[in-house]
C-alpha cells in the first residue's frame, strides 16, 4: 500500500475541479478489481490514479499499469512510491488529451473517473474503444443511471444511446459518500463495460448516428418530426415513415436499433 504523501506537501489541498474524492473503502477496492478480471495478461489504464489506492491493488494482478494523473503534486509522489514497481507507468497527463492509442494495446480501462470530467473522458475512450478490452468505470450514481437507461424513461438519452451502441454496460456495485475522503454530496456507482470490436446495432455511418442521434434529444419534449426538422429539413416524415417510425412519437422512445435505422435512411 502507498503512503499518502501530497496530504504532507503544504502547497498541497484536494481540489474538486479536479473530482478530488479518494477511495477509503478497501472493500470497494478489491471490487472493482475483480469486475475489472485483470490478469497477468492485461496493460491497464487507470485514469486519475489520486493516491494509488486503486493503483496498488490493479499492480498486483496486471501485467502492466499505465495511470494519467492530472495533478502534479499527486503524479510526483505517485512516481516515487511506485518507483520500485517495474509493472507500474505513471505519466503526468490530461486524460483527456493523452493520445491513448499510443500505448500498448488491447487496455483494460479501470478508474475512479473526476466527477466534472467522466462523461467527455467516457466519450474519448468510446471514440478509442478498438484499443479496449474492457472497462470498469466510477461515476456519480446519477451519470450511470443515464448510461444504463432504457427507452421509455427520464434517464434516456444521447449518453444511453451512444454508450448502449458501442457497448455493454452492467451495474457493478453502488457506494456511498463514506467510502471517499474528502466525501462528496451524492451516491457514486461502479458500471463495467464490454466492447464489442463491431457496434450492437447496424451502421453504416457512425458520424450520420451520432448527429441524428443528438438532433433527436436536442428537442426531447417535442415529436422527432420536429426535433429531426433542423437536421432533415421538408424531408423529416419521409424519412421517419420509411423506416416504420411513427413521426409523432418522441427520441425517448426509440430503441438502438430504430437510431441505427433512422440514421441509414437520414444519410
Ligand atoms: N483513483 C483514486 C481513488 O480512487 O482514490 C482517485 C480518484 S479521484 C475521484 C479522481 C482523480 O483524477 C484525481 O486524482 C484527480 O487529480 C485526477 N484527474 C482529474 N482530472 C484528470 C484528468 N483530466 N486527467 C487525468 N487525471 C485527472
Amino acid at each position: 500500500m502507498t503512503s499518502p504523501l501530497p496530504d504532507g506537501h503544504p502547497q498541497w489541498r484536494p481540489s474538486k475541479a479536479l473530482g478530488q474524492n479518494f477511495l477509503v473503502d478497501h472493500g470497494a477496492v478489491r471490487r472493482i478489481v475483480e469486475a475489472a478480471e485483470v490478469d497477468q495478461e492485461d496493460t491497464v489504464l487507470e485514469i486519475g490514479p489520486g493516491k494509488g489506492v486503486l493503483t496498488a491493488a490493479l499492480a498486483e494482478k496486471a501485467g502492466q499499469v499505465v495511470a494519467l494523473e492530472f495533478d502534479r503534486h499527486l503524479a510526483e509522489s505517485l512516481m516515487s512510491d511506485f518507483s520500485g514497481a517495474d509493472n507500474v507507468r505513471i505519466i503526468y497527463a490530461d486524460a483527456l488529451e493523452f493520445p491513448l492509442e499510443t500505448l500498448p494495446h488491447p487496455l483494460k480501462v479501470v478508474a475512479n473517473l473526476p466527477y466534472s470530467v467522466a462523461t467527455p473522458i467516457l466519450f474519448r475512450l468510446l471514440e478509442n474503444r478498438h484499443c479496449l478490452s474492457r472497462m470498469v468505470l466510477m461515476f456519480q450514481k446519477e451519470v450511470a443511471e443515464r448510461i444504463l437507461a432504457e427507452p421509455g424513461g427520464r434517464d434516456y438519452g444521447v449518453l444511453s444511446v451512444m454508450v448502449q451502441a458501442f457497448t455493454r454496460p452492467k451495474l457493478e456495485f453502488v457506494l456511498p459518500p463514506d467510502a471517499f475522503r474528502p466525501r462528496p454530496k451524492i451516491d457514486s456507482a461502479v458500471v463495467s463495460f464490454e466492447t464489442p470490436s463491431v457496434p450492437r446495432v447496424a451502421l453504416v455511418d457512425e458520424n450520420a448516428f451520432r448527429r441524428v442521434v443528438k438532433a433527436a434529444f436536442s428537442q426531447r419534449r417535442k415529436t422527432l418530426r420536429n426535433s429531426l426538422k433542423a437536421l432533415l429539413g421538408e424531408r423529416v416524415e419521409e424519412v421517419l415513415l420509411t423506416v416504420g417510425i411513427d413521426p409523432m412519437r418522441r427520441a425517448e422512445t426509440l430503441t438502438l436499433e430504430e437510431f441505427a435505422r433512422l440514421s441509414v435512411a437520414s444519410r
